[in-house]
């Protein structure tokens, strides 16, 4: 491994950036949108879909600088809430119709990387939950519920079957998605920004908000340089809320997750996965991996209350690496990063509005792209006045997280999991 690696990722190394000026003097509109992650361009996107021009987005630093531009690429069904759990706290019925817009969810991010033409190294070859335990009743007794249950067919395959495409003694056998993919999710909330600017939708970056006020019927939402006057506030500001909303930002835990990417491989990458898909696994702290496009391997892990220097994500998840493909030992870490994930009590997404009428969009946790995606078109909807998709998100709503303390209860849960899963292992 490298001494030192560059601050820049992976991601922001390997796409082209636009500038969007920061907010200069006084602008008014109809929506403010906050936050320039998925939830917050989503939302400005279907919004411009209906055929709402009067829209600004402000980003406090640049378009994806947050989870969104730093995640592992994953696209797939459902939520951070697990769908056992989701069950129990609707219902059958309601699950199944939460989980089916997850799925819609893909097919929409699709739908835009097609009809804004993204280049964002897409790659539709599916995503594998591998079983870290030899107990085979774990991914015969998850197929079925997600089944019966929530009527998606996941595929078993078995120990054998899976060591042809992951050279691996790890594992015992997979639940693949057929569905699902992965991609380059900077690239992608870039390109949704450059669709947002040509559809007519302003976007600033380098304009944190500092204060929303009330305004008449409105609000002023200020940052250092301007003001945008609006009738409607959307906040979504994921796990770098800060102090922006002390409202939401008791309603959330940012919660830390690290990446890490190898030097191109070439033909070692082959050595150890024989396959496109991407791959997590069984555990409560599993690993997230995938092959990016450049025969390098992104690969990720872990939860934490604090991000972490470049050297020691590397150096941690260096190690796990290892523990899955001994055989790429001495393989060069070239980049390492963390990224913040915003994490309610409940682990569902947070959607709706707050009794002084601020809108809001975050708690997507460490499985977002889907919900987020999804988030957009809620509230995009609810803005134009169909409140119906929203009401579903209903029963989550904002209960206190503890801040230090859920901090801490988060993280000796996490190790406490962890210890399990060594246990059961
Ligand atoms: C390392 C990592 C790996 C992950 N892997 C996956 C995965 O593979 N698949 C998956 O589905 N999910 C994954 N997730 C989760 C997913 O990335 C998130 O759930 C999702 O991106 C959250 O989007 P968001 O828009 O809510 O927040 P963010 O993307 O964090 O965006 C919030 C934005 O708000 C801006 N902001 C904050 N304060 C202000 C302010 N005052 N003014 C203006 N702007 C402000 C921030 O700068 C930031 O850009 C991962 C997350 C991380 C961190």
């Amino acid at each position: 491994m490298p001494e030192s690696l560059p601050g820049e990722d992976y991601y922001r190394a390997t796409s082209a950036a636009d500038d969007y000026a920061a907010l200069a003097g006084s602008i008014d509109t109809g929506i403010c949108i906050i936050g320039g992650g998925f939830a917050g361009l989503a939302t400005a996107v279907s919004l411009m879909e209906r055929g709402r021009g009067d829209v600004v987005l402000l980003e406090a630093d640049t378009i994806g600088f947050g989870a969104s531009g730093r995640n592992g690429g994953f696209v797939f069904g459902g939520f951070s809430l697990g769908e056992r759990s989701l069950v129990g706290a609707v219902g059958a019925s309601d699950a199944r119709a939460l989980y089916r817009l997850t799925l819609d969810a893909i097919e929409r991010i699709r739908g835009r990387i097609a009809r804004y033409g993204i280049d964002c190294d897409l790659r539709e070859e599916g995503v594998y939950l591998a079983n870290w335990f030899g107990d085979q009743r774990i991914l015969d007794e998850r197929q079925r519920f997600m089944a019966d249950s929530l009527g998606v067919e996941w595929r078993r395959i078995g120990r054998a079957d899976l060591a042809d495409k992951l050279h691996t003694e790890r594992y015992s056998g997979a639940l693949f998605e057929p569905g699902a993919f992965h991609f380059h999710p900077l690239k992608y909330a870039r390109g949704l920004a450059r669709a947002l600017a040509g559809g007519g939708v302003r976007v600033h970056e380098r304009s944190r908000v500092l204060r929303i006020a009330p305004d008449g019927a409105g609000w002023r939402i200020a940052t250092a340089a301007g003001e945008v006057r609006a009738r409607e506030v959307v906040v979504c500001c994921g796990g770098y809320l800060e102090r922006l909303s002390p409202r939401l930002a008791r309603a959330i835990l940012p919660i830390a997750t690290y990446v890490m990417v190898t030097e191109p491989l070439g033909a070692r990458l082959h050595g150890a996965l024989r396959t496109g898909a991407a791959v997590y696994d069984t555990r409560f702290a599993f690993d997230y991996y995938r092959p990016l496009s450049d025969s390098r391997l992104l690969w990720g892990g872990r939860i934490a209350v604090r991000a972490r220097a470049a050297g020691d994500v590397a150096r941690l998840l260096y190690r796990d690496m290892l523990r899955v493909y001994p055989q790429l030992a001495g393989a060069r870490v070239d980049y390492a990063w963390s990224g913040m994930m915003s994490y309610g009590r409940h682990k569902m997404p947070q959607l709706g509005r707050l009794p002084d009428g601020q809108w809001y969009g975050m708690g997507f946790g460490g499985h977002g792209v889907g919900p987020t995606t999804l988030a957009g078109d809620v509230l995009a909807a609810a803005l134009c006045g169909d409140g119906a998709a929203l009401a579903r998100f209903a029963p989550w709503k904002l209960p206190a997280t503890g801040g230090p303390f859920g901090q801490l209860a988060a993280q000796l849960t996490y190790w406490y999991y962890g210890l399990c899963d060594r246990v059961r292992a």
